[in-house]
């Protein structure tokens, strides 16, 4: 595949998913779009099947890792190379046109602006590009997630090189300008009478060229480092939201400012709490007594202390009752407690309640709850 199809063509959005997706959420896309786009389930569509297309060569490239990895890279640099367009005309330099703008179309833009800036010796160096978002996770407590913590979390990932701070070198040695390039990472390919840029080959795109690399990197300028960083989880996270921390991502090259890291939160569920919105919920056994009579009972909230709520006569099992300001917190208020209350029925009943119980079915016998059901159920 040429420099040109990668900096074209979106895989991650072919696919549906983030820069940021895990090899697994890449597979998974993939597995779903095949199904819906393969030729066996759209005979004789032909855009099925172009589709199907595109989305089989997004997972080739994304799904192996070194060739995602170099297709990150070469969309990276390309994104520098449309910003040659602008400021390259001419030796000189003094005109600032944007091609883009002029031919009213981007691409036709960045290939011209690609071509002049390349031949007319474009002053400037490369441009500074922000580093990559990096994914992670943490899994909190339901009530570390309704009142907010700060947590930590661990990764694994690159991170400017501690040896040589990120130039490559050799401590004591220093990187020096490209001579095929000129500095510019960036050299241009003739075809079909026009100039198209790519990374150059001689320096990778970088511009500079390491002649004694650092040995702790290799002359990458970045490792593999285990870190730890702090997140502060704001009270009432939902299960499932990404937070962005931000500069805590990847290294930013040439300069430019590091990416964020993404965390993802995962809520453990509560034993007897549930969650709806910014609403606790809570189920609660009554008997039947408690339900027919009335009564005020006492139930615990997510905070140190109870609450009484007040179970009038006559309350039928599955009823909510509305605690007003003891649920989550959520854009500094507080939403409520809603307890359920479901009639509880005694699996055995004994002696003295056996006997109650039979007197007041006699006391009861002419109320029957059914009397309507069978001939209601005959009329229609
Ligand atoms: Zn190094
Ligand atoms: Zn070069």
């Amino acid at each position: 595949m040429s420099a040109r199809d990668y900096l074209d063509k979106d895989f991650y959005a072919v696919l549906g998913v983030t820069k940021a997706a895990s090899a697994d959420e890449i597979k998974k896309a993939y597995r779903k779009l095949a199904r819906q786009f393969h030729p066996d389930a759209n005979a004789g569509d032909s855009k099925a099947e172009e589709k199907f297309k595109e989305i089989s060569e997004a997972y080739d490239v994304l799904s192996d890792d070194a060739k995602r990895h170099e297709y990150d890279e070469m969309r990276q640099y390309g994104g520098a190379f449309g910003g040659a367009g602008q400021g390259g005309f001419g030796p000189g330099g003094a005109t600032t046109v944007n091609l883009g703008d002029l031919f009213g179309d981007s691409n036709l833009g960045d290939m011209l602006g690609g071509m002049f800036g390349g031949a007319g010796g474009r002053s400037g160096g490369r441009r500074a590009t922000k580093g990559e978002d990096l994914p992670a996770s943490v899994t909190l407590s339901f009530r570390d997630a309704a009142s907010g913590v700060t947590t930590s979390v661990q990764l694994r990932a690159e991170a400017v090189c501690k040896t040589c701070g990120g130039t490559g070198a050799r401590p004591g040695t220093s990187p020096h300008t490209c001579a095929s390039c000129g500095g510019s990472g960036q050299t241009v390919r003739q075809q079909g009478g026009f100039g198209f840029a790519e990374p150059c080959r001689a320096c990778h795109g970088r511009g500079q060229v390491v002649d004694d690399p650092c040995t702790s990197c290799a002359g990458a300028g970045v490792t593999m480092q285990s870190r730890t960083v702090n997140v502060r989880i704001p009270a009432g996270v939902k299960d499932g939201a990404t937070l962005r921390v931000r500069g805590k991502g990847a290294p930013g090259r040439g300069g430019g400012p590091a990416g964020d890291l993404l965390v993802t939160v995962h809520v453990s569920s509560h034993p007897v709490f549930g969650r709806k919105g910014s609403n606790l919920t809570l189920d609660v056994p009554i008997t039947f007594v408690e339900a027919a009579l009335g009564s005020t009972i006492t139930v615990p909230t997510l905070d140190p202390d109870t609450v009484k709520v007040k179970i009038p006569a006559g309350t039928p099992s599955g009823r909510t009752f509305r605690v007003k300001g003891r649920g989550l917190p959520l854009k500094n208020k507080r939403g409520d407690l809603l307890v359920t209350v479901e009639v509880a029925v005694p699996q055995r009943v004994d002696g003295k309640a056996r006997k109650a119980l039979d007197e007041y079915a006699e006391a009861t016998a002419s109320d029957n709850p059914r009397s309507d059901l069978i001939s209601l159920a005959e009329r229609e």
